[in-house]
């Protein structure tokens, strides 16, 4: 296993399985938008709403990430309630946004710095689980053995077991993944290990 993650401020989500059986085999990250508007401190709140939610609306991740701050909902090691098909060898990661937003609104200020800070987030994850940093397509994440970046909806199209549809259709996947290389690097640097 490579070098523990970030310690980020912790809210435990209400829903999850806690893992227990050693070290849990993650092979795909999960990007997902929360829908909500741009702006500061949605990430704690989303993390707070994880921690409260009723029995019927079953929901959690691992990360909830805005402009600014992190918040750890689930931890690293257990299953969040995130992706049905991908909740058990998944990590997932809620970025501050809409699945409707265009190009031109994932540039803007805001959803920049949610992409870095997701970005940064996401680095650390490709390196403690050896995940590559690579767009999988759908038929890869089907083949259960892949690893690497999927969105949500890939996971709904593959499995067939939700209808989300996040993170939308104009997420920048290029500008993304280029980012999380670049932290990726920086990281390895600073470990020592590049
Ligand atoms: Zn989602």
């Amino acid at each position: 296993m490579g070098p523990e993650t970030d310690n980020f401020q912790f809210i435990e989500a209400k829903f999850f399985t806690r893992f227990t059986n050693g070290t849990r085999a993650v092979r795909v990250i999960v990007i997902h938008t929360m829908e909500t508007s741009e702006r500061n401190n949605i990430a704690e709140d989303i993390a707070k709403d994880f921690a409260h939610r009723p029995p019927d609306k079953k929901a959690s991740a691992h990360l909830c990430i805005d402009n600014k701050k992190i918040f750890q909902s689930v931890k690293d090691n257990d299953v969040a309630f995130a992706a049905p098909g991908a909740n058990s060898d998944g990590i997932h990661l809620e970025l501050a946004g809409r699945a409707a937003q265009n190009e031109e609104e994932w540039k803007d200020e805001y959803s920049t710095a949610v992409l870095e800070n997701a970005a940064n987030a996401a680095a650390q994850y490709c390196l403690k689980y050896d995940i590559p940093v690579k767009h999988l397509s759908n038929a890869e994440l089907g083949d259960k053995k892949s690893k690497g970046f999927v969105g949500h909806v890939q996971v709904s199209e593959v499995f067939h077991r939700s209808d989300h549809r996040d993170p939308g259709k104009a997420f920048p996947w290029d500008h993304f993944l280029a980012r999380v290389e670049f932290f990726r690097t920086e990281r390895k640097k600073s470990l020592g290990l590049a």
